[in-house]
């Protein structure tokens, strides 16, 4: 791309962060602080600006009737078919094929089965260090997280917990069950955004 005096420009990529409920601040300085551009995504016209896809945590039930009230789930599968989306916590419940406990519909954008809510009551929430499978690990906070149960095929873990996937990575797509952008480690973003083309 060129500007009015024939220079040469680079154009940023945007990395979305949906916006509608939930942490959406905390994964926008993530982002900058891994070295990308963030922009909040609350319309399909800030949907069609981004190369890539955040959905934060937060509430799952309620960021689904959001999507729909806003006409952004069938456009967001759309999007999808084409560029990454990476859903932590209440994101990568809506990312699942499959959500137990209760079951609820979801995205379907990753084939895997998660249970809500699976650490129970009264440990819900807690700060692990976390193994990860390249080596090395991470600190990584949990609130009201839940398991993945079940790994489609194609799936590669890179972190876990208790020796359940709690990083994982189908194709272009990745969930983490819990909450990178809390702990001012860039890893996960930075890996989201090496996706965006
Ligand atoms: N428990 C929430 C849900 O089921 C997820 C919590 C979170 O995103 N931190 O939607």
């Amino acid at each position: 791309m060129t500007n009015r005096d024939g220079e040469n420009v680079v154009c940023p990529l945007f990395a979305g962060i949906l916006a509608l409920q939930g942490d959406f601040e905390a994964h926008r300085k993530a982002i900058e602080l891994a070295g990308g551009h963030a922009i909040e995504v609350r319309t399909l016209a800030d949907l069609e600006q981004c190369a890539g896809l955040i959905i934060p945590g937060g509430e799952s039930t309620t960021m689904l009737k959001l999507l729909d009230e806003e006409g952004l789930t069938e456009p967001l599968k759309r999007f999808s078919q084409h560029k990454p989306v990476y859903g932590s916590c209440a994101g990568a419940i809506l990312l699942a094929r499959e959500v137990t406990h209760p079951a609820q519909p979801s995205l379907g954008l990753m084939d895997i089965t998660v249970e809500r809510n699976a650490y129970g009551r009264q440990i819900d929430s807690r700060i692990a260090r976390i193994p990860m499978t390249e080596g090395g690990d991470m600190e990584a906070v949990f609130i009201r997280a839940p398991i993945i149960r079940r790994l489609g095929p194609g799936s590669s873990v890179l972190a876990q917990y208790n020796g359940d996937p709690v990083w994982v990575e189908q194709g272009r797509n990745m969930v983490t069950t819990f909450h990178p952008e809390l702990s001012g480690d860039p890893r996960v973003h930075r890996r989201f955004l090496d996706k965006l083309l």
